[in-house]
């Protein structure tokens, strides 16, 4: 939602609905953890009265713990915290899944794999960051994409076959197949479908060029 037209913010979730999405993503900075300002709660409540979207919350916060139960208050349906922030990850992990949200895991783009190896059994999701986090519309990077395939094997060798790999930043027509390819399966894309006029059949491209890469 970060690349979406501030002025027209339900507009914006409407269109991403009738577009195809299958979640909305919702990018909260606290301006410590990430040189930026993101959204809060509140935006989460709006999204929640807006669509029947569920709502990916990614907190780029340095402490997410003390956040955790306003965004499950305010609809989040999963709660996303990073492994580099200064919490106590698995506690945190907990404390989402008692409020009935489903507890994710995220990476920066140079943290290495074996970082979400402690938390694979309380996560239902890992995001692997494909830029910098804090700020929209920079060029993807390749570098992570061998961790995606680790954590892949990872998850399939613990049983969860089902393990949800979402990746974030640069994601476009030229890198969704390789993100696809190496084991990611759920996409985060912002300026490059709030950029389109036409989001619905971008969105399609999206889907189809990531299902034909798509490898277990
Ligand atoms: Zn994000």
């Amino acid at each position: 939602m970060f690349a979406a037209d501030f002025g027209h913010l339900a507009d914006e979730i409407k269109r991403a609905e009738d577009s195809g999405a299958d979640m909305l993503h919702i990018d909260v900075m606290d301006a410590t953890f990430v040189p930026n300002l993101g959204f809060g709660p509140s935006f989460v409540a709006l999204a929640k009265k807006t669509t029947q979207l569920p709502l990916n919350v990614h907190l780029m916060m340095t402490r997410p713990d003390g956040m955790v139960k306003a965004f499950a208050d305010a609809g989040a349906d999963s709660i996303q915290i990073h492994v580099e922030a200064s919490c106590n990850v698995t506690e945190t992990l907990k404390e989402i899944r008692t409020h009935g949200v489903s507890p994710g895991i995220v990476l920066n783009p140079l943290t290495p794999y074996t970082a979400a190896l402690p938390y694979l059994s309380l996560a239902d999701e890992c995001l692997q960051m494909m830029v910098f986090p804090g700020y929209g519309g920079q060029s993807f990077m390749p570098a992570p994409l061998p961790k995606i395939r680790q954590i892949r094997e990872a998850a399939t060798a613990a049983g969860k076959s089902d393990f949800m790999i979402m990746v974030d930043g640069g994601i476009d027509r030229n890198s969704i197949g390789r993100c696809a390819e190496a084991g990611a399966n759920a996409f985060v894309a912002g300026t490059a479908l709030f950029s389109k006029q036409d989001m619905k059949t971008e969105i399609s491209q999206f889907r189809a060029l990531a299902s034909d890469a798509f490898r277990t």
